[in-house]
């Protein structure tokens, strides 16, 4: 579904917070290591379970929206660092050093003074519902959003075989 416009506001008013955090932690890596490590891009394209995750080769991060909204201080404070910690060590080891590895929790705790968690406790995105629909010829998947206009009144019909559409009741 396509954002509304204030929700692609709200984004990228989020994304600066994201923006200078990513770049907090960085220049405390540069801090502590003394050299200038190379700056992530950042988005909000993370969907699903993880509530971000870093891509090295890339050097980007991605994080989670819906989670960020959940509580944006706690997911400043450890979601980004937690990612930021992978690039760090990227930049150092190289693929020589395991994703959650003694280089990572290092950087976690010595850089960032955190615990080295790897899950988080934000909860995860619900599935979209579908309502299945019928005509004379095909089912249909229905959204939430089409399912309660027709729950107001609203009919549709196929566009293929021109007849209204029904639902399909799922239980007996
Ligand atoms: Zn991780
Ligand atoms: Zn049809």
């Amino acid at each position: 579904m396509p954002l509304t416009q204030s929700e692609m506001t709200q984004q990228k008013i989020d994304l600066t917070r994201i923006e200078a955090q990513v770049n907090h932690c960085f220049d405390k890596a540069d801090a502590f290591f003394g050299v200038r490590f190379k700056r992530s891009h950042s988005s909000f394209k993370q969907r699903g379970k993880a509530a971000g995750t870093a891509h090295l080769y890339k050097n980007e991060l991605r994080f989670n929206h819906f989670m960020f909204e959940q509580n944006p201080d706690a997911f400043l404070n450890t979601v980004v660092p937690h990612e930021v910690a992978h690039i760090i060590v990227f930049q150092i080891y190289a693929a020589n050093a395991k994703p959650h590895g003694k280089e990572w929790q290092a950087v976690m705790k010595k850089v960032f003074g955190l615990l080295p968690d790897r899950t988080h406790t934000f909860d995860v995105p619900p599935l979209k519902k579908a309502y299945s629909y019928y005509c004379l010829c095909q089912t249909h998947e229905f959204s939430q959003r089409r399912h309660n206009r027709v729950l107001k009144g609203v009919e549709y019909r196929c566009k293929k075989c021109a007849s209204p559409l029904t639902r399909i009741e799922k239980h007996k």
